[in-house]
């Protein structure tokens, strides 16, 4: 597997697609333990963490697009307006009558976990199907991304296994952000979809935990030893405030956090994972895409909303230069 070619003949540019859910978060403007009394909300935000990647990869100029369902609903035009205004293909977002766009209400805790009201699995997102639009964009794609928390109904993880053996078949490549919702686990389908997506792909993006989720391994050492035999050719760890690490089988490259004031983390991940992706997928070394997407992990911090804190490369390069070399 080769994530950029070089030389050769001159090859159609990179196409990065994914597949999950749209919603429109709304957030409470105090911290507290979740929404049994009455508060002022602030909201709604555009959202949805498949949402979010695909917003953060067209941000950073590269092609892009999502597969999903919106409602015929404020909320659902909100979002769809916001991800076409910045460049991703919305052809493959389909309207649906009778379902309204999915929601999210969040709340932080004063230790900094959430609490939230979901409303998802009975939303428009649920009901995303392969529709001919969705495949006239998977057949452009040289890139499928897979977010586990997508994975919550039968139809999607059927949606989701469908697109990403297409992409594979005609050359293309995968990447997989777990996103755990511990629920599913419990599941034996979901379960076994998200081991599936993780033989399947070439670039794996655990946050802290979840990389031991997968394996027999007690210890991180054993779990990357593992996670690489299956095929895997990079592993990347975010550790939230405590930075990241890719591993491969040419070794280990830890990447110290950049220092910033923690507003919003929701979307970190999804922005993280995004910037790494597309800067290997544009042939950056290792190296220099674990420093672009950490800056952008730790930009996204800084803004409260959680598609709000994406950035484009100037931006991200500005950061950088401020910030000078990470603590
Ligand atoms: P989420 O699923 O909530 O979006 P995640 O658990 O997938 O998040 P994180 O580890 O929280 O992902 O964040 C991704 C990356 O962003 C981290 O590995 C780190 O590089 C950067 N980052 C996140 N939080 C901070 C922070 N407080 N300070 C500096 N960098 C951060
Ligand atoms: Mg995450």
């Amino acid at each position: 597997m080769s994530l950029s070619k070089a030389g050769g003949a001159p090859e159609a540019p990179c196409c990065v697609v994914t597949i999950g859910e749209i919603v429109v978060e709304i957030m409470a403007e105090t911290p507290g333990t979740g929404f049994m009394e009455p508060l002022a909300l602030k909201g709604p935000f555009p959202s949805g963490a498949p949402a979010i990647f695909i917003d953060q990869v067209a941000q950073l100029g590269m092609r892009c697009g999502l597969i999903s369902a919106v409602g015929r609903d404020d909320f659902g035009t909100l979002n769809v307006t916001r991800l076409a205004r910045d460049g991703v293909d919305v052809s493959a977002i389909q309207q649906i009558d009778s379902y309204a766009t999915g929601s999210a209400f969040v709340r932080y805790r004063p230790d900094g976990s959430r609490d939230f009201v979901y409303n998802i699995r009975e939303a428009a997102c649920a009901r995303t199907t392969l529709n001919d639009a969705a495949r006239s964009l998977l057949g452009k794609a040289t890139h499928f991304h897979v977010m586990g928390s997508s994975l919550f109904s039968f139809r999607i993880i059927d949606a989701v296994t469908t697109a990403l053996r297409e992409v594979k078949a005609q050359g293309g490549t995968v990447s997989f952000d777990p996103n755990i919702r511990k629920e599913m686990l419990d599941i034996p389908e979901m379960r076994a979809a998200l081991e599936l997506m993780l033989q399947e792909c070439d670039i794996f993006l655990p946050s802290g935990p979840e990389l031991l989720l997968f394996s027999e391994a007690d210890t991180e050492e054993d779990a990357i030893r593992e996670i690489l035999a299956l095929g895997v050719s990079e592993i990347v760890l975010k550790k939230g405030q405590d930075g990241a690490c890719a591993f491969s089988n040419e070794g280990s490259f830890p990447m110290p956090p950049f220092p910033v004031t923690e507003r919003d983390p929701t979307g970190a991940g999804d922005c993280f994972g995004a910037t790494y992706v597309t800067c290997r997928l544009s042939g950056r070394s290792v190296e220099e895409s674990l420093r672009y997407a950490s800056a952008s992990g730790a930009r996204a911090v800084t803004v409260q909303g959680p598609m709000e804190g994406v950035s484009t490369f100037a931006e991200l390069d500005r950061f950088i230069a401020q910030s000078g070399n990470p603590a």
